[in-house]
């Protein structure tokens, strides 16, 4: 439910009419409200009129590309954007979120991980407006943001502050793809946008951690090409 009570408004910016048809129709069957868009200035257009809770926004479009109507979209709006990528169009799904797009499905994609996606992003859309959560909970790892400690299965776990610090960043955007340069810039300063293997020395560092099965992790999740997620519940 947004704010108003009713069922959220998804925006859907989609050029191509069978994936159109597909979230139509799936979006329908699962309660939420469709406003749609098959062009970049349609898009800015409906979004300013309806005021949608969250749009879905293809990267390929006829006359402005995705990362266009993402950078105009966030000089005068927070609300929570999806991009949706074809193969080979990573550069661009990147570049969007860096942008300020919140996060992204590659077509082709099932109903079960558009629903998912949404639901990360409404909860976040809805908990911008109240202050953050004091504790994160993903199944047995439970990170306290206010006490600065973390618990696997009840046990503290001891991290450095930079091991701290990048799981922190990923714990409060639980559910949610953070690209490499968006947590080289948070953790390391803006200096460091360029030193990947940061990443993954830390990633490796904390996965030892906190996974069962390091190769195979539960929690920490590389998006790959793009970033990482802490697996929500
Ligand atoms: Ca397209």
């Amino acid at each position: 439910m947004s704010a108003d009570g009713q069922a959220p408004l998804v925006l859907v910016v989609e050029d191509e009419l069978p994936v159109l048809r597909f979230l139509r129709a799936s979006l329908a069957a699962h309660g939420y409200r469709l406003a749609e868009a098959q062009s970049g200035e349609e898009a800015l257009r409906e979004a300013a009129t309806r005021v949608p809770d969250v749009v879905l926004l293809d990267l390929g479009l006829p006359d402005l590309d995705g990362l266009e109507v993402t950078t105009r979209l966030r000089e005068w709006s927070g609300v929570p954007i999806i991009v949706l990528s074809a193969r080979g169009q990573e550069r661009d799904k990147i570049e969007a979120l860096d942008a300020g797009a919140d996060d992204y499905l590659t077509k082709p994609f099932a109903v079960g991980e558009l629903l998912a996606r949404l639901r990360v992003a409404l909860r976040h859309a809805a908990r911008g407006a109240s202050p953050e959560e004091p504790c994160v909970e993903t199944g047995e790892l439970r990170i306290d943001l206010a006490a600065r400690r973390v618990f696997l299965s009840g046990a503290e776990v001891r991290l450095t502050r930079t091991e701290y610090n990048l799981l922190a960043l990923l714990a409060r955007h639980v559910g949610k793809v953070l690209t490499h340069r968006q947590l080289l810039k948070e953790v390391w300063g803006p200096g460091a946008v360029a030193q990947s293997h940061y990443l993954r020395v830390y990633m490796g560092q904390l996965r030892h951690k906190l996974e069962r099965d390091p190769a195979r992790p539960r929690y920490l999740l590389t998006e790959t090409g793009v970033g990482y997620r802490l697996a929500g519940d």
